[in-house]
């Protein structure tokens, strides 16, 4: 399918249908989303979560080169009801606050010229230990062996773990997990990563030396506001749950003032983690003085679009040069919709 769809925009791109879906398409507003910059080999196993810094790179250059005008997000929201943004205006976003994102890609933007928003979710910035549920996936996504023996946190005997199957990958992954997050600190699961790399024989050296699958530290954040990032809302522990308000509510207080106690500015955008609403949470939104909220859904955005529905593309390692420029031109929008 991805090959079929691979010849059709290339066949598009020459006869010169992406010019033409461009100008169709100009006064529709880009979303770019992006995750993770990788420090070493992290787009290897999480190619949707990571790009590497050439790859995206190239896309910059792109977005240059191809004339797509780079605007904040605050400025995009407040034209987008009557769509008064510069022609094929495009929104740079970033969600989570992978440490990439600074190291990695924070000098290429200053070099563009082109401003970009922050998604934060502050729990893991404040710890500074690395992402468990990320390293525990790459753990069991590349381990080779067939059984593991642990003693669950919580629990004090050990058990013996089948790890043939992805379903019995599956049902391990589950227990530990669920067992971590009942019994153990950030700092507790930081050390038993370490023990889960030894159990599972996997040579994780590369993630615990270069610091990979961690967050921006609280002074990176302010170095990046005062360098002109703009810092905003992605809940503290990256959780938003519909069936929750109240839980709801408070992820998203304590994720500001997480931020807006390093910054010297307010927050008022928001990014729904793992892409995750109901539309009965927009009242909360609204109470909370929030402008706008964004999605993990494809598409294009216009003075239609709600403004707690913002489309966006998520751009990764995993996408081709051609992907991204179809995205881009509004033809791939058009492809969706006709395959729909
Ligand atoms: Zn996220």
């Amino acid at each position: 399918m991805k090959k079929v769809k691979l010849v059709i925009y290339r066949v598009a791109k020459w006869t010169g249908i992406f010019h033409l879906f461009r100008k169709l398409t100009q006064n529709k507003l880009r979303i770019l989303c992006y995750h993770g910059v990788s420090l070493d080999k992290e787009h290897d196993f999480f190619d949707k979560l990571f790009i590497t810094k050439s790859t995206y790179e190239k896309r910059m250059k792109y977005l240059e080169k191809a004339q797509y005008p780079v605007v904040s997000l605050e400025s995009a929201v407040k034209s987008l009801a009557d769509e008064s943004y510069p022609k094929c205006a495009t929104v740079i976003t970033f969600d989570d606050g992978w440490s990439g994102v600074h190291s990695e890609i924070s000098d290429t933007m200053e070099e563009h010229n082109f401003p970009w928003t922050l998604y934060i979710s502050t729990y893991y910035m404040n710890k500074q230990t690395q992402v468990f549920n990320i390293v525990f996936q790459f753990l069991l996504g590349t381990s080779s062996v067939d059984r593991a023996s642990i003693i669950l946190p919580g629990q004090e005997t050990e058990q013996t773990f089948p790890l043939s199957s992805q379903s019995d990958k599956d049902n391990f992954y589950h227990s530990v997990s669920e067992a971590v997050y009942a019994n153990m600190s950030a700092e507790e699961r930081q050390t038993f990563l370490e023990q889960l790399a030894l159990t599972l024989k996997v040579d994780a050296s590369w993630i615990f030396s270069n610091g990979c699958f961690k967050y921006i530290t609280t002074e990176q954040l302010k170095e990046l506001f005062k360098r002109g990032v703009d810092m905003q809302l992605h809940t503290h522990r990256h959780i938003f749950p519909p069936e929750n308000l109240e839980k709801s509510e408070t992820e998203i207080v304590e994720n500001r003032n997480e931020i807006e106690r390093l910054i010297d500015n307010t927050t008022n955008h928001f990014c729904y983690p793992s892409g995750v609403y109901d539309k009965s949470q927009f009242l909360l939104l609204e109470k909370l003085g929030i402008d706008s909220a964004t999605t993990v859904k494809n598409g294009l955005n216009d003075k239609n679009t709600n403004k707690y529905e913002l489309y966006r593309f998520l751009d990764s390692e995993s996408i081709q040069q051609i992907e991204f420029e179809a995205e881009l031109c509004g033809f791939a929008s058009f492809v969706r919709k006709v395959l729909r």
